[in-house]
């Protein structure tokens, strides 16, 4: 499958290196093929975006809301298809890419029903005769960069409110799955998005700079990891751009004494080894009360052995590959330290002798918190847990991380879980279910490193993709 970069409205091939997109659990097979776009490429999408900018901000909401509306309609069409193309180029499972995109289906809808809610305020006035409205404009051309590892769902949770609340585009994808890229950007322009209003350029770090450099550019969405976002909010803050980052995890399951240790080790593998590991806010660390640590942790190893790992497009397959072979060299060169360091591997902990990027979900017993395993992010099915000899302890042993995307706790005790809410340093807490999982109308971000500025998803995505105007409207003397 040829893949193409879209710049005003064309298809074209790119100016810039030749790349093959191939397929983790089989990394001879090609699964798509295409060209980068070049910087000079990626600023005439730019230029095109500007150019389509005062139109599409002129088009009333609900003509916007019926293009994301059709796409939705197309991408739900082919989500069976698609699903299987997600899984070959990235890897999950195909129940879960199928459900990914529909998710991204759900999402167009979400926010093509944007257009009929209230959009602004009103305000009295200490003066006769005159209202205050806080009416919310588009921010222009709106400059969004996408990790590898929801190929379709995050891209159409920055694109769709980008587009709802009338900004244009320009989007990088990430150059590890550009076939779900083009999928969805075809699906948006097959619906009717007029020319220039959606950009795609692929290509890797240079195009990301490009985009994040523009001064046709008027504000930035990334997701990926803190160290390029953390790069990102830099140049951004230099340029005076407004910009939004969600980034890394490493993120705590709580297990206290009283919970359902049944329920809670089967959540703590779903949130751990589903999407092998590969979810910023998968289960990478596991606290547990020391009173039934033994036994939970024997209940998560006993699952994680019994997992099922294979070719994501296989019936019956739990878990698929990594995303590349870098991603599997460095989840198992952070195993090895971690073993290094002192930690017991409880399941999986060795290689698995098998053709593509594969490795076996995994549960560590740590010496303590001190290993580099605590800190950080590996991003794989590796899930390694403590004791906590008090439920106080656990709280604080939850925070003692960098990161503060999600966590989850697991207890009968309502008023633990209320501390709990009030205590920990997350953006997203769950309580008694695993510490993935979004709604998309609900906001979705991290605390401390692991997000910056206003939070995605929900009504919370119209903070960063509008700007207000406050009017004070006084009636003629
Ligand atoms: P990544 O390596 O940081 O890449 C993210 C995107 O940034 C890719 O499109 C990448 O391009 C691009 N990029 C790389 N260098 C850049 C630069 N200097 N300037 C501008 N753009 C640049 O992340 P990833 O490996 O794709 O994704 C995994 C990471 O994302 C994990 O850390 C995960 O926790 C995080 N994540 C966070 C969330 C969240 O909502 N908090 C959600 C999903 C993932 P190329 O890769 O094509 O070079």
């Amino acid at each position: 499958m040829d893949v193409l970069n879209l710049i005003g409205g064309r298809w074209v091939e790119g100016d810039g290196a030749e790349f093959a997109d191939t397929n983790p659990a089989r990394p001879a097979e090609v699964v798509a093929r295409g060209r980068h776009a070049s910087p000079a490429e990626v600023g005439r999408a730019i230029v095109a975006a500007r150019e389509a900018a005062p139109g599409w901000a002129a088009t009333p909401h609900h003509a916007r809301a019926a293009v994301l509306t059709a796409a939705a309609d197309l991408v739900d069409a082919d989500a069976e298809e698609w699903g299987a193309e997600l899984a070959r180029e990235e890897g999950k499972t195909l129940p879960e890419a199928v459900a990914e995109v529909r998710g991204a289906a759900r999402i167009l809808r979400y926010y093509a029903s944007e257009a009929d809610r209230e959009n602004g305020e009103v305000f009295a006035s200490p003066r006769p005769g005159e209202q205050v409205l806080v009416v919310r404009k588009p921010i222009g051309v709106a400059g969004l960069i996408t990790p590898f590892n929801f190929p379709i769902a995050i891209p159409a949770w920055k694109i769709a409110p980008a587009l709802t609340y009338g900004n244009t585009v320009v989007w990088k994808p990430s150059s590890l799955v550009p076939l779900l890229a083009y999928r969805l950007a075809g699906a948006l322009t097959s619906a009717g998005l007029p020319d220039g209003v959606l950009n795609l350029v692929y290509g890797e770090a240079e195009a990301g700079s490009a985009i994040v450099d523009h001064p046709g550019v008027d504000a930035v969405s990334f997701t990926g990891s803190t160290a390029v976002g953390r790069a990102v909010i830099a140049r951004c803050g230099e340029l005076g751009k407004p910009v939004q980052t969600e980034m890394g995890g490493k993120n705590a399951s709580i297990v206290l004494a009283d919970a359902d240790l049944d329920h809670a080790a089967e959540q703590v593998c779903v949130g751990a080894f589903r999407s092998t590991g590969q979810k910023c806010t998968a289960t990478s660390r596991l606290i547990v009360a020391e009173q039934v640590a033994d036994e939970l942790l024997h209940r998560v190893a006993e699952r994680a052995a019994r997992l099922v790992v294979g070719d994501p497009l296989e019936a019956g397959v739990e878990m698929g590959p990594l995303v590349s072979s870098a991603a599997r060299d460095r989840v198992t060169a952070g195993v090895a330290q971690a073993v290094g360091e002192g930690a017991k591997p409880l399941a999986g902990g060795a290689s698995l002798e098998r053709e593509g990027w594969f490795v076996p979900p995994t549960l560590l017993d740590l010496p303590g918190t001190g290993v580099d395993f605590w800190r950080t992010e590996l991003f794989g099915p590796v899930v390694g847990a403590v004791r906590a000899s008090s439920a106080e302890e656990a709280l604080g042993l939850a925070n003692l991380s960098d990161h503060g995307l999600s966590a989850a706790v697991f207890t009968r005790d309502l008023g633990f879980a209320l501390r709990a809410v009030e205590r920990l340093e997350v953006g997203v807490l769950h309580v008694n279910s695993e510490s993935a999982g979004t709604f998309p109308y609900v906001p979705f971000g991290g605390a401390k490193q692991s997000g910056f500025g206003p939070k995605e998803q929900g009504r919370a995505a119209r903070e960063f993709y509008t700007r207000t105007v406050t009017v004070y409207l006084g009636t003629p003397a």
